[in-house]
């Protein structure tokens, strides 16, 4: 006997969205802006190799980092190799990072031939456990990297302390830190160095670009000369390199983003709040806050799903995909059950085997309209209330 399907695009529906919500960023300053600083490189004839947008970039940066230094780079991800490359402590092999993170992460670790080595994450912030970091350091550890979540910080103090014990050293991926504060003081000269992203997905948008902080002036002028080839003049190569510049464009993409930098932090703070009111009457959604106390770029919606959501999250992703919503899972899967072609070595993960079943993000992002929230946040209602006949259509098509 066959029965009516749920009025969804999974059964055949018309999709809520023509086009597809994702959850990456893709800021668009002024294009006046970006003209402006791009301009200024052509006009000059000075397109890459340490020009005076990139040089312009790195000291708006460094200043909106409470930085002494600021080293731009190619990418986010070789930005992380350069500084992995001169922080591990020389001889060893292992790097300590969560497991529940960005999905290169671990092959970060392998362009160095290194170890990955990961630690369990905390409960509801979602944060490197520094428990877990102190019971896992061993002769080998080589260096810790910690990757701030996705919302708000992991506990900076915690590993601060454990590095300066243990005399290991302490980087951060802070790429999706890009705006925050912790204590009042801005992300950015905590550790020994933190890593950025201003990939177009990203909080910054230069395109493809990334950046180094820190204000160790040893360490600031050897990843100067790393990421230009080792070259410290004409004909002499002094230091093992690689070509990892950043260009004149993609740094005037950059500045013009910084401009509206304040603006999209405002444009973001209204979006989340909305969420939050909307998603107030969904049960079995919660969104995890930004803390208000501090600054945060308030870019991603990231909810847990509790026991009173009555749709498995895959299923949930699934229905959400069909109507051109991208959400996606939450660093899913987690570091230790992907299968790597190098070795790996996985701590106790209590929390993380829990939690990387309950969180996906929200489509976000600078495209997003308030009116795409409503749509989305209703749509979320409208499968909440049918789930039982949702549940059952799914099931049978499974079949
Ligand atoms: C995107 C991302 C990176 C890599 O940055 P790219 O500029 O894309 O190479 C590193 N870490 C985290 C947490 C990221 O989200």
């Amino acid at each position: 006997m066959s029965k009516t399907l749920p009025e969804l695009a999974i059964f055949g529906a018309q999709p809520v969205f023509q086009n597809i919500r994702s959850t990456s960023n893709l800021v668009q300053p002024d294009r006046d802006r970006f003209f402006f600083y791009a301009k200024q490189s052509y006009d000059a004839g000075w397109l890459t190799n340490n020009g005076p947008m990139v040089r312009l970039l790195e000291e708006r940066l460094a200043r909106l980092h409470g930085a002494e230094f600021c080293i731009s780079t190619c990418n986010g991800l070789w930005a992380l190799v350069l500084c992995i490359k001169c922080l591990a402590l020389e001889g060893k092999h292992e790097i300590l990072m969560p497991s529940l993170t960005y999905r290169r992460m671990a092959d970060i670790a392998a362009w160095l031939q290194m170890t990955p080595y990961y630690c369990d994450v905390e409960p509801f912030s979602l944060g490197i456990c520094p428990r877990a970091v102190k019971r896992q350091i061993n002769e080998g550890t080589g260096l810790i990297l910690a990757a701030h979540p996705i919302v708000n910080l992991c506990d900076i103090d915690a590993l601060e302390a454990i590095s300066h014990e243990s005399d290991i050293p302490l980087l951060f991926d802070s790429v999706e830190a890009a705006y925050a504060s912790h204590k009042g003081r801005m992300v950015g000269s905590f550790g020994k160095a933190e890593c950025f992203s201003m990939h177009a997905s990203k909080f910054l948008n230069g395109f493809e670009a990334g950046y180094i902080t820190t204000n160790d002036t040893d360490l600031a002028a050897r990843l100067r000369l790393m990421r230009g080839f080792g070259f410290s003049g004409p004909n002499s190569i002094i230091e093992f390199g690689l070509n990892a510049k950043l260009n004149e464009f993609h740094a005037a993409m950059a500045l013009a983003s910084l401009d509206d930098l304040e603006c999209q932090v405002e444009r973001n703070r209204e979006k989340h709040g909305l969420y939050r009111d909307l998603l107030a009457d969904v049960p079995g959604i919660d969104l995890q806050e930004y803390e208000l106390s501090e600054k945060r770029t308030f870019k991603n919606i990231l909810v847990r799903l509790t026991e009173a959501w009555p749709i498995s999250r895959d299923n949930t992703l699934r229905i959400l995909h069909a109507e051109n919503m991208l959400a996606r899972p939450y660093y899913f899967p987690p570091l230790h059950d992907k299968p790597a072609e190098y070795p790996t070595r996985t701590g106790k993960m209590t929390n993380s085997d829990r939690l990387k079943h309950e969180y996906l993000l929200l489509p976000s992002g600078d495209f997003l309209s308030h009116k795409d929230i409503k749509k989305v946040v209703k749509h979320l209602e409208y499968i909440s209330n049918i789930s039982e006949e949702v549940v059952q259509s799914l099931e049978a098509e499974n079949r």
